[in-house]
């Protein structure tokens, strides 16, 4: 799968679209907002400058697109003095079937918020799209203050090498859609391999197009365990895996399709990432931490009127996977049985939620400094 020709978030603003349905990347931006509060202050020990670039990669096209550029000017308006208030100019990169129209359709009213907030005190803050991957160039060099990216790189550049559709004279991960318990050590080792070499990549980029004291705050899903095969981190690959084969045995999808289709996707643990960002040595890590997040963001319906037509957690979660996956599921299975499908994930997930009701995935918090 060409990710660059394929890959992008439910567009719009409809019922399954990712900006009515990014209630766990909102909460991931909330708890990563300390940290980002942080790494401004940091950068603005250096002194003030007249203006700051700043670059949010992997934007997406929901509410929080516009929302990671929101927290990261009030951090810099907070922290320097009304009259050194820099300028903005601010890159918002996705891949690019990503609906930037969308992001840019809410730029009025993003202006307007910050005109009615801070009136003149507020500098011009530029906006500009970028679209194209971030395991490759994206800015000339030396150019960026600081850089943000958000529920991004569990992202991988490709389904890793040999278990790609095309490139599997054998099957190798038969039944999986993701490593799981059953997978193979030359499964594992393909999945490690690619997200190392992606990160570098990433890192070596970044390392390029940064200014030297530049900083870099990244947020992405991870998981506790050194071993990728435990059990809790394949969820909710494995789901995903179960509905597919359960087509599969009603002859809704060809039993090949399901054994040569990996996701690409890796969520690496804390150790990887330390040991990465050593090893290409442009960054001095300040901060990694892993922190818990709840499957459906841990919003409370109870609160709001109950009615025997609220979705169940198990259909809300499936509906913030379907923003988020329908565009590589479907490119693999056809559009036509995405209905069928989402809605088998939505009981598998209330039938684990029963016994699981408070199951937890990792993300990971990264705060570098650019040497
Ligand atoms: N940052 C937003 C969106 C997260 S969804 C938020 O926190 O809500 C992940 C986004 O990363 C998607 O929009 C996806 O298209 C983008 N993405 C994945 N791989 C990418 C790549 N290689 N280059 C740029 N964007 C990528």
């Amino acid at each position: 799968m060409d990710m660059l020709q394929v890959f992008h978030m439910n567009k719009g603003q409809g019922e399954s679209s990712y900006a009515q349905n990014c209630t766990v990347q909102k909460k991931i931006m909330l708890l990563a907002k300390s940290y980002l509060k942080e790494a401004i202050q940091g950068y603005l020990k250096n002194g003030y400058p007249e203006s700051m670039v700043i670059a949010d990669l992997g934007c997406s096209s929901g509410p929080t697109a516009l929302e990671a550029v929101s927290d990261i000017i009030e951090a810099v308006v907070a922290t320097c003095p009304k009259h050194l208030s820099p300028k903005f100019m601010v890159f918002l990169n996705d891949l690019p079937k990503n609906d930037f129209n969308g992001v840019f359709a809410s730029f009025y009213d993003f202006q307007e918020k910050w005109r009615k907030q801070k009136g003149d005190d507020f500098g011009p803050c530029f906006i500009a799209g970028l679209p194209g991957s971030f395991y490759g160039r994206l800015l000339p060099p030396n150019g960026l203050h600081f850089i943000h990216s958000s529920s991004s790189l569990h992202w991988l550049s490709q389904v890793p090498q040999g278990l790609n559709e095309d490139d599997q004279p054998r099957i190798l991960n038969k039944g999986n859609v993701y490593i799981s318990r059953t997978s193979t050590m030359e499964v594992v080792m393909a999945y490690k391999q690619q997200f190392r070499n992606d990160f570098l990549t990433f890192l070596k980029c970044r390392a390029s197009e940064m200014i030297s004291s530049g900083r870099m705050v990244l947020t992405f899903v991870g998981r506790n365990s050194v071993e990728p095969t435990s059990l809790q981190d394949s969820y909710p690959w494995d789901f995903i895996s179960h509905c597919l084969a359960t087509m599969v045995s009603e002859g809704l999808i060809e039993e090949e399709k399901l054994d040569s289709f990996n996701v690409p996707y890796y969520a690496p643990c804390l150790e990887e990432i330390k040991e990465l960002v050593d090893e290409e040595s442009s960054f001095s890590g300040h901060i990694f931490e892993a922190v818990e997040v709840e499957w459906d963001g841990g919003i409370n319906l109870n609160d709001e009127s109950s009615s025997l037509m609220m979705p169940t957690k198990g259909e809300r979660i499936a509906k913030m996977h379907r923003a988020v996956a329908e565009s590589m599921l479907q490119h693999y299975f056809g559009a036509d049985l995405m209905d069928d499908f989402f809605h088998r994930y939505a009981q598998v997930l209330d039938d684990y939620l029963i016994q699981n009701p408070n199951s937890k995935s990792i993300c990971l918090v990264v705060s570098l400094i650019k040497n």
